[in-house]
């Protein structure tokens, strides 16, 4: 009989090295701290509607009652028929030609599917360009599946657009793909079409596949119009992800899609790969996949918000106006999404450390917000902040905003 090891030590794999998802970090540990001991905090941390009073419509969730009985088992891997058959139908609507319904691959969220696409193609050193800032999950998901994140940076002077010059520069004969976020999170940024064109062509001048992340592609405020990557690009391969979690108000259903498009016979491997993927995992939450035919043929409150008079168009422009009120702030003003992504000028405010700096404002004044580095921006000089809540309530934690930096000016 072979010896007992008797004092095992449990390490985290290597795999996690390099990954690093900060919107629910080592300062969330801490307001969950606060919270046990009797704080009430105000979390402008995560975009999360349900709990900020934001309803879904009602006849998805009635779908979803209805189909209970009926969604016990797994479905195919890639999703249910009708789901699948409306997520055709929006892309011909937004104008992606070509998708089929074996293009569409349903997901518990977006968030898994993000991750499924990169570890179906990575290698090692496999080089997937990112913006900056950027929604960490795509950084942390390339780390994961072996990639190397390499960032190109958005530009705050021009209304946070990618800079193109620089997304050039990094491209090298490892890379294998670009990501484009787009609304994004945590800009707020809604890319013009002759911005994406240009990316488009970059794609596919170097042959890179293209992923771009639309989940809030009807979150958009004053004149801004949403062109989907991969209607301008029917020869590069394209892979646009969206769901249910913002627009439609149900991110704890967990119910998103990726579809494929482009020169598909090019990829037939790497989307082998996909399938072996989805089926490991047997299929999406079944329940969920229900709400999304009449999600995307029904009427769409969303719009309802943003408008003028809506409330996430009445709460962006509040935060905006008290967030740029507060000395040596600035705000690019969101165009998209819901988010806004301050400034604070560093002669003003000398910040070394950003991760230090939400922590204290959560200490002091009982708010969290997520710190710029978080999004895998290079300088610590900026801060998300969530515009979900109502206004009285942004103003209150606006309001603590301000407060507490009046004590960290120079
Ligand atoms: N992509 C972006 C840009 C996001 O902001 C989020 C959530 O905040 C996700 C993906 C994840 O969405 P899901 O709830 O579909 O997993």
């Amino acid at each position: 009989a072979g010896a007992y090891r008797t004092s095992m030590e449990f390490t985290q794999s290597a795999k996690l090295a390099n990954v690093c998802y900060d919107i629910r970090g080592p300062v969330l540990k801490e307001a969950k701290r606060l919270e046990e001991e009797g704080h009430r905090i105000l979390k402008l941390n995560i975009g999360n509607p349900a709990p900020f009073g934001f309803e879904a419509p009602e006849e998805i969730l009635q779908d979803v009652v209805r189909n209970l009985p009926t969604a016990q088992g797994y479905c195919d891997s890639k999703g249910l028929l009708p789901a699948r058959r409306a997520v055709v139908q929006y892309y011909q609507q937004k104008g992606v030609s070509g998708v089929d319904i074996e293009d569409v691959y349903l997901g518990n969220g977006v968030s898994e599917l993000i991750v499924m696409a990169l570890q179906a193609l990575l290698d090692d050193g496999d080089e997937v360009l990112i913006p900056a800032p950027d929604y960490p999950l795509w950084t942390a998901a390339v780390s994961l599946s072996g990639g190397t994140p390499v960032h190109y940076l958005c530009d705050e002077r021009s209304d946070w657009y990618p800079d193109l010059d620089d997304l050039a520069a990094k491209i090298t004969d490892r890379t294998k793909a670009l990501v484009v976020i787009n609304p994004n999170n945590p800009t707020g940024a809604v890319y013009p079409r002759e911005v994406l064109e240009r990316i488009v062509e970059l794609a596919r001048q170097h042959g890179l596949a293209l992923f771009s992340d639309e989940i809030y592609d009807k979150i958009l405020y004053d004149d801004a119009e949403h062109t989907s990557t991969a209607a301008l690009a029917p020869d590069v391969l394209c892979l646009t992800f969206n769901g249910l979690s913002k627009a439609y108000r149900v991110a704890g259903f967990r119910s998103g899609w990726l579809v494929v498009s482009g020169p598909k016979q090019h990829a037939a491997s790497y989307l082998e790969g996909l399938d072996i993927l989805a089926s490991m995992r047997l299929c999406a939450n079944v329940p969920a996949q229900h709400a999304i035919q009449s999600a995307l043929g029904g009427y769409q409150s969303i719009n309802d918000l943003v408008l003028p008079g809506g409330r996430l168009r009445e709460q962006r422009d509040r935060a905006w106006e008290l967030l740029t009120e507060i000395p040596g702030v600035s705000c690019v003003k969101p165009k998209g999404a819901i988010y806004a992504f301050p400034r604070l000028d560093p002669k003003v405010y000398p910040i070394r450390d950003d991760q230090r700096l939400v922590l204290d404002l959560l200490v002091q004044e009982k708010l969290l917000l997520v710190q710029g580095t978080g999004f895998n921006w290079p300088h610590p000089d900026h801060l998300r902040v969530v515009t979900l809540p109502r206004v009285d309530e942004l103003e209150d934690a606006i309001g603590r905003l301000a407060r507490f930096l009046t004590g960290y000016r120079q």
